[in-house]
């Protein structure tokens, strides 16, 4: 199988042989078709290394309006390490598409005043850890009412991190209007409950 049999638009084609990205691994084979074809939650279970970054982010830049200079998709993550790593792989997947898409990492621990200045640009996809995140809206730095899609990556790490309220602040925006796509290694409780309560019933599960 090929990305483009995937439904992946050529514009991504070269930026992923660049990246020696060709043949799909097996969570983007499963994963990539669904999230293309309509709105739908889905919960992942997968560990790191399998590929998951573009499992969940080529569908994230494909549900993009480059036109429109809201943020319409949000990634959330546990570490610093781990937010700059997707933003990284977010652009270099978007290297030879005509519209810009921009994405905006933002993470504790790094001067608050710098990421609030960068988000004034225009910023499509915001990834973030949960803490740094809700002081942003909180201080209407990002506007996350327009935001169709919802990325929760290693979603038992910020549980086990801490991050249980902050996550369920950020799920209580808008819910009925977005899709959430959930990736944890482990499905313990506290994740079941976020399943059930800010997630459909219906959720694709890979
Ligand atoms: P991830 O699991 O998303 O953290 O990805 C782990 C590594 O595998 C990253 O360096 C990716 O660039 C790389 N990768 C992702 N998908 C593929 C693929 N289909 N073929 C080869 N390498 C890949």
């Amino acid at each position: 199988t090929t990305f483009s049999e995937l439904g992946v638009h050529k514009f991504y084609i070269k930026g992923l042989k660049e990246l020696n990205i060709v043949k799909p691994t097996e969570i983007q084979e499963i994963a990539i078709p669904i999230l293309l074809e309509s709105k739908t939650d889905l919960i992942g279970l997968a560990q790191t290394g399998t590929g998951k970054t573009a499992a969940f982010g080529l569908p994230v830049l494909h549900t993009i309006d480059p036109n429109n200079s809201d943020v319409q998709a949000l990634i959330i993550a546990p570490t610093r390490e781990l937010v700059q790593q997707i933003q990284k792989q977010l652009f270099r997947f978007t290297k030879y598409i005509d519209h810009k898409i921009f994405a905006e990492g933002v993470y504790g621990g790094e001067k608050i005043d710098k990421q609030i200045q960068n988000l004034k640009r225009t910023t499509h996809i915001v990834v973030a850890t949960p803490g740094r995140l809700l002081d942003l809206v909180e201080r209407g730095a990002v506007d996350i009412s327009k935001v169709k899609t919802l990325v929760l990556d290693e979603a038992d790490e910020m549980l086990s991190m801490g991050f249980k309220e902050d996550l369920n602040k950020i799920l209580k925006f808008n819910t009925s209007r977005r899709q959430t796509w959930l990736f944890s290694a482990t499905m313990p409780d506290e994740i079941k409950s976020i399943i059930k309560n800010y997630m459909s019933p219906n959720a694709a599960r890979v």
